[in-house]
């Protein structure tokens, strides 16, 4: 039977529980064999943390689960990587069939991404509505904008909504407040045993 791969793209910066749940969710519902979270590598002029930092602490968030693993293929290249380049590359490497897994406001961003035509026609989405105040409507209109303007295929998930996003997280650590139950407690220590986000 042809494997079946849930992407999961982002900065992780830090990695949260709420991707973990929307991984470990749609996993199931889409009958999924393999999640594989790829952190985003050092953007040139965005300031950001680390990637081999993000990529650790991404490593340390998935190695309980099983059907989770951490790719450092956009954080060991030289330049920078877009999604198109990274999805070929692991087309390459793998035998199945891939879907890339997003949050509802990454929904609205597809069409700024690089080579998007391309990427649109080449993989199946998987979208967690993630809480925002985007209503049902407005999301609506952009999935029909997406499928008619480039063909795309995009599944709406309905997972458990949890409300947390790295920005918060980040904004919690420099004012000494307490991540446990939003930050896999293997990350929470890494975070203070190398001074994080202070
Ligand atoms: P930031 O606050 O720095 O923008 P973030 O919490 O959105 O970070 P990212 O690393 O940018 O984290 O997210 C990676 C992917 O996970 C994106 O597609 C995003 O939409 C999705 N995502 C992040 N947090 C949630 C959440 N709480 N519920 C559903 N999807 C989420």
């Amino acid at each position: 039977m042809t494997k079946r791969y849930g992407l999961m793209g982002g900065t992780f910066n830090p990695v949260h529980l709420g991707h973990l749940m929307i991984s470990e969710y749609i996993r199931e519902e889409m009958h999924l064999d393999e999640i594989i979270f790829i952190p985003t590598g050092n953007p040139p002029h965005k300031e950001t943390l680390d990637a081999k930092l993000r990529y650790e602490m991404v490593k340390l968030a998935t190695d309980e689960n099983p059907y989770f693993s951490t790719s450092d293929i956009e954080t060991t290249r030289e330049y920078t990587s877009y999604t198109i380049d990274t999805i070929e590359a692991l087309e390459k490497q793998l035998d199945g069939k891939l879907y890339f897994i997003i949050g509802s406001d990454t929904l609205f961003q597809l069409k700024t991404w690089k080579k998007k035509e391309k990427l649109l026609k080449k993989v199946e989405f998987i979208c967690a509505i993630r809480p925002d105040y985007v209503s049902e409507q407005i999301l609506e209109l952009e999935l029909k904008y997406l499928q008619d303007k480039y063909g795309a295929v995009i599944h709406i998930v309905p997972t458990p909504m949890y409300e947390v996003s790295s920005t918060d997280l980040r904004g919690r650590i420099a004012e000494g407040k307490s991540v446990k139950y939003l930050i896999p407690k293997e990350v929470i220590a890494y975070i203070e045993e190398k001074g994080l986000y202070r």
